[in-house]
C-alpha cells in the first residue's frame, strides 16, 4: 500500500516525505498531529508548485454520524473521522479555500489557518456553504473584501443567505465583508500565482463546479456524472480528487464503482476519493482499489513540486478529538 501513496520522484537525492504513509497505524495519533503536518511542509519556492490539503473528506453528515453506532462511526482509525468536504489550495503566494462547510471554524483551527485569499464554491448545499460567516476573522473592518467565487446560482445564494456580508453600508460591526465573483462554466481565473478553471459536473438534478488548479490538481466533489467536455479537460491532469460516496446507488453522487469508472476514463496518475460516507471503512475500502487510487483522509496533503507529486500528511481525527 505505501508505494501507491508516494509516486515516483523525478529528481534523485531528496529526502523521503515524512508523515503518514498508509498501512496499519504504528501508534495512536494524538490531537494536533494534523496541525503539525500542515505546518511542516513550509512555503513553495518555485513557480507552479502547489499543495492541496484535505480539511474535510466526509459526506454531509460528517463521520461519525450523530447517533450512529456502526463500526466506522465507532472506529479508532483516525482516517474514518471525517469532517465535511473542503480543501485548502496553496501556492507560493496564494491560499484558496474550496467550500466552507459548517465545520469550517474547526477545520481552520486544526489546520492553523491564518490567511485566505479567496473562496471557491462548488455549490451551495449546506454541507459546503454554511461556514462562510466564520471567515469574518479574515476580512476585518476595513481593507479589501474577500472574494467569493462561484456560479451565478451560487453567488445568488450567497446574497440571499449572507446579505449582510455583501452590503456596502452594513450597520453592524463584526460581520464578514465579501465581494461576490460570479464565474461562468469553463472560465479560467488567476488569483495570485494560482491559475484555476471552473469545470461543470452533474450533481443529480443540478450542475455544480469542480476546479482544476495549475493544470496539476483537479477537485471534483459532489458529482453524479462527469460529462464528456469536462472529462476531456480532466485528462492529462496528474491528480484527480473525486466524489465516491458509497457502494450503494445514490441519486446525486457517484458510487465507488462509478467513481472508479470515471477515474479510469480520466487516467490521472493519482486519484483520491472524497465525500465519503460511514459505509466506507478506510482500510477495507482501500484494499479493494487499484494502486493509483486512494481514499483521502482529513489531514492528507498532495504536493506538486518541480512537477513531482508527493502525498503526505497525518490524519487529524482521533477518537474523542475531532
Ligand atoms: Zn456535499
Ligand atoms: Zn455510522
Ligand atoms: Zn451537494
Amino acid at each position: 500500500m505505501p508505494q501507491g501513496l508516494f509516486l515516483p520522484r523525478k529528481k534523485p537525492g531528496r529526502a523521503p516525505a515524512r508523515g503518514y504513509q498508509g498501512g496499519s497505524l504504528k501508534r495512536r495519533p494524538r490531537c494536533g498531529d494534523g496541525v503539525a503536518a500542515l505546518d511542516r511542509a513550509g512555503p513553495f519556492p518555485d513557480d507552479g508548485d502547489m499543495r492541496l490539503s484535505f480539511l474535510g473528506t466526509g459526506t454531509s453528515h460528517g463521520i461519525p454520524v450523530v447517533g450512529c453506532d456502526c463500526a466506522v462511526c465507532r472506529s479508532p482509525d483516525p482516517r474514518n473521522r471525517r469532517l465535511r468536504a473542503s480543501v485548502l489550495v496553496e501556492s507560493a503566494t496564494t491560499k484558496l479555500l474550496v467550500d466552507t462547510p459548517p465545520d469550517f471554524r474547526q477545520q481552520a483551527l486544526r489546520a492553523g489557518l491564518r490567511r485566505v485569499d479567496g473562496v471557491l464554491l462548488t455549490h451551495t448545499h449546506a454541507d459546503h456553504f454554511l461556514g462562510l460567516d466564520d471567515l469574518r476573522v479574515f476580512t476585518g473592518e476595513t481593507g479589501p473584501r474577500l472574494s467569493i467565487y462561484g456560479s451565478v446560482d451560487s453567488v445568488a445564494d450567497l446574497g440571499r443567505v449572507f446579505p449582510y456580508a455583501l452590503a456596502e453600508d452594513c450597520p453592524w460591526a463584526g460581520v464578514p465583508r465579501f465581494v461576490a465573483r460570479p464565474i461562468a462554466p469553463f472560465e479560467e481565473v488567476n488569483v495570485g500565482d494560482l491559475e484555476w478553471q471552473a469545470v461543470p459536473v452533474r450533481h443529480g438534478y443540478m450542475t455544480v463546479f469542480g476546479f482544476i488548479f495549475n493544470r496539476q490538481v483537479a477537485y471534483v466533489t459532489d458529482c453524479s456524472e462527469v460529462t464528456p467536455d469536462t472529462c476531456a479537460l480532466l485528462r492529462g491532469v496528474p491528480v484527480l480528487v473525486l466524489d465516491a460516496l458509497r457502494r450503494r446507488p445514490h441519486p446525486t453522487h457517484l458510487t465507488l464503482a462509478g467513481a472508479l469508472d470515471v477515474a479510469g476514463q480520466v487516467g490521472a496518475k493519482l486519484t483520491l476519493f472524497t465525500h465519503l460516507c460511514h459505509e466506507m471503512d478506510h482500510e477495507q475500502t482501500e484494499a479493494e482499489l487499484p494502486a493509483n487510487v486512494r481514499l483521502a483522509f482529513d489531514g492528507m496533503q498532495v504536493e506538486v513540486r518541480n512537477g513531482e507529486l508527493t502525498v503526505t500528511g497525518n490524519p487529524f481525527g482521533t477518537a474523542g478529538c475531532l
